[in-house]
């Protein structure tokens, strides 16, 4: 059977280090045929992504500050003499100021409430824009959310609040792109112990509750992410888009 991203590009934001859900769904890509493209955020994180990027061959960094659109169009403008075409676009993204994850939700300021919904929001929107014009047979974009965007998880706060605009932003994007055959899904993963999950109060009391609560009884890993991630990106999901898919072993068909 040829591999199911065989001679496609994708290119791959939010890696940060080899815990980044967007680590393990770069290791399926690649591990599917994809050429990949990693982007870090800063010359701080070349260094660590260097690492990542060199152990999986052909693969290239490249760095991108999503906040900020000269960076978003220059990356591109690279993409685009790098590779001409681009098939599968990875999202996952996301910040808020700490501040904003440890006081009450009330107290959310105005602007951690524009940061946060500027990187995890904005930013599947300008990229989205940045990269459909270099998915010339059509593509796939995936990004990252979580069951806070429409339930309340206490300390998620305004990134709950910003998960529930990502959502909205995929259906959107997924109506404006489907005539190019531009798909954009997302994935709802279970939590995860990351770099931007440590950021969040009682992170550890989350991954008790869902081995508690989820049907499977257990959490869920990285790798699972990347799978579906996989499958959304490839051709296994041809007619699925503006969906999310919930890869968190069942948790959020519990009601109590
Ligand atoms: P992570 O490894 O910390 O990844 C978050 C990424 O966002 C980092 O690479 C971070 O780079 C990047 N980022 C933040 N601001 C940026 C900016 N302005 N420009 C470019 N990149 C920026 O954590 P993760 O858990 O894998 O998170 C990935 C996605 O999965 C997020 O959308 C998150 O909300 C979502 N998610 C996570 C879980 C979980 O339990 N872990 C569950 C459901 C959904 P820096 O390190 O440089 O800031």
């Amino acid at each position: 059977m040829t591999a199911l991203l065989e001679g496609r590009t994708a290119v791959v934001f939010g890696v940060a280090n080899k815990r980044s859900i967007a680590w393990a769904i770069a290791q399926q890509l690649h591990a599917a045929g994809a050429r990949l493209a990693l982007t870090y955020q800063n010359e701080r994180l070349a260094l660590e992504a260097k690492d990542l990027v060199e152990s999986l061959p052909g693969t290239e960094g490249f760095q991108c500050d999503v906040s900020n659109d000269a960076e978003v169009t220059r990356l591109f403008e690279r993409l685009q003499e790098r590779y001409g075409k681009l098939d599968v676009l990875v999202h996952s993204i996301a910040f808020a100021p700490a501040a904003e994850l440890s006081r009450p939700f009330v107290e959310t300021s105005r602007e951690g409430f524009r940061i946060a919904h500027d990187v995890s929001v904005y930013s599947l929107i300008a990229l989205a824009r940045a990269a459909a014009p270099l998915m010339t047979d059509g593509g796939s974009i995936v990004t990252l959310t979580y069951y806070g965007a429409e339930k309340v998880v206490p300390k998620y706060n305004v990134m709950g609040v910003a998960k529930a605009a990502l959502e909205a932003t995929v259906r959107y994007l997924a109506y404006d792109l489907g005539k190019q055959k531009i798909r954009v899904n997302a994935i709802s993963a279970g939590p995860i112990k990351t770099l931007a999950a440590r950021g969040i109060a009682g992170f550890s009391d989350m991954l008790k509750g869902h081995v508690e609560r989820a049907p499977l009884q257990r959490n869920v890993e990285a790798e699972e992410v990347g799978k579906a991630a996989l499958f959304l990106a490839s051709d296994l999901s041809t007619a699925v888009t503006g969906e999310v898919l919930y890869v968190d072993c069942g948790y959020n068909i519990m009601g109590f």
